[in-house]
């Protein structure tokens, strides 16, 4: 199903933009709502809230069973947003994007079929100390299951990944490498695409947790050459509870399947079960269609826009974030690699993280204290946790000011 660019592009303009977010005009214990906790989730535009009740109002059924109408034109909703999901990050087939509970449920399904399938005892997965935990414990579940060692590349003080102990972790007994594109707790972007290369020229299959990527940059798993690469999308303007992973063909058709079920199979006895193709041999059962239908809404919203003025509209609230927490004395920013994407972590001397997290709330500022999911990253930098205020396509300058300004309050709090 070809899905063509939208064109022209849409101009990016975040306060005009800020209208089509009903939540935007939410007021918070009295206050305009400020949203800085896109990381964590984004707010949804309107298209994406209608495009979910559109489908339960028009077209509820279930998909790829039956030979009504309603069945025909949900299936035709849902693999139409497989091939939206597709086009975003230039994915060869729309059959090569499998749709998942988002991307903690692609890397566990890769680590439970490919991993359990494909590693041994002795055998070595290697992840970076910045992952999000659901890119380490699913790993280290399989290594449990299989006898296989997980080995961690660590990072410098900036948050920078160490290239050398790459390349030195990657070693004989290499047998897989999981890496974050963008770390959620730092900021930092990874140069996975040569990461890739260096992992291919040893034979290395390579997967890519995109989850803070595909709403920020352009994202093309052809140019990247990954064999995996898993997002989620309610990270990226669209619902919870739905995500997407990609795979290279050839590991994707050897894999086995990781959930039995309705729709995964191609023929059933009790003496013998043939699986369906690729992707549907991944999505057993009924899966979430109104979700994929708002994901692929979602989709369209992205775009609309010329995601590399997004991430220079991102990477501008960024500077000017970081130029003006510099005022704010006592800030300790966590994460100042050069390539960072629209997030900043920071702490404030002599203040717990959870106490500036519910000042800022109540002077309208959502942001998010805590691990970020990403415990090592904390202990690396002898943190308990960080407030990380992220950007995405509808923040304006004017909220880094009433971010800097709500801080003010806190210094006023706490001396
Ligand atoms: N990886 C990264 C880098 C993330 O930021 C997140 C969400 N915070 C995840 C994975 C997990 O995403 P989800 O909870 O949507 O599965």
């Amino acid at each position: 199903m070809p899905v063509h660019t939208p064109s022209p592009l849409r101009r990016l303009d975040p306060v005009a933009l800020r209208d089509e977010f009903p939540i935007l005009a939410e007021r918070i214990h009295g206050h305009r709502l400020v949203y800085l906790d896109n990381a964590n989730t984004t707010q949804k535009p309107r298209s994406v809230i209608e495009a979910e009740s559109s489908y339960y109002a028009h077209d509820n059924a279930n998909i790829h069973r039956s030979t009504h109408l309603l069945s025909e034109r949900a299936t035709k909703a849902y693999e139409g947003a497989r091939a939206r999901v597709a086009a975003l990050i230039h994915a060869p087939d729309p059959h090569q994007v499998i749709f998942t509970r988002g991307c903690t449920e692609g890397i566990n399904l890769v680590a439970q079929s490919w991993g359990r399938a494909n590693l041994g005892p002795g055998d070595e997965v290697l992840v970076t100390w910045m992952e999000h935990h659901s890119n380490i414990v699913p790993w280290q579940i399989v290594c449990a299951q299989t006898g296989a060692v997980l080995k961690v590349v660590p990072f410098d003080d900036t948050g920078t990944l160490d290239l050398d102990a790459f390349d030195r972790l990657l070693g004989e007994r290499t047998r897989f490498v999981s890496l974050i594109h963008v770390s959620n707790a730092l900021g930092t972007i990874n140069p996975v695409k040569d990461l890739i290369a260096r992992a291919h020229a040893r034979g290395v299959p390579v997967l890519v947790d995109g989850a803070q990527a595909v709403p920020h940059m352009p994202v093309d798993v052809v140019d990247l050459d990954c064999d995996f690469y898993a997002f989620s999308a309610h990270k990226m303007y669209g619902p919870t509870g739905i995500g997407a992973l990609y795979g290279r063909r050839e590991l994707l058709d050897a894999m086995p399947p990781w959930q039995g079920g309705g729709d995964m199979i191609a023929s059933v006895t009790f003496e013998q079960t043939t699986y369906n193709v690729v992707p549907y041999k991944f999505e057993a059962g009924t899966p979430n269609i109104a979700g994929v239908v708002a994901f692929g809404a979602a989709v369209d919203f992205l775009r609309q826009f010329d995601l590399d003025e997004v991430a220079a509209h991102e990477a501008d609230l960024l500077r000017y974030a970081t130029d003006r927490l510099s005022t704010v004395g006592g800030v300790r920013v966590i994460g100042t690699a050069r390539d960072k994407a629209g997030l900043v972590s920071f702490v404030l001397d002599g203040v717990h993280p959870h106490d500036i997290g519910t000042i800022l709330d109540r002077e309208g500022v959502a942001v998010r204290t805590g691990q970020h999911c990403a415990q090592p990253v904390m202990d690396r930098f002898g943190v308990p946790a960080t407030v990380r205020a992220s950007f995405a396509i509808y923040n304006t300058r004017d909220e880094v000011d009433a971010l800097v300004s709500a801080l003010t309050v806190v210094r006023e709090v706490f001396g």
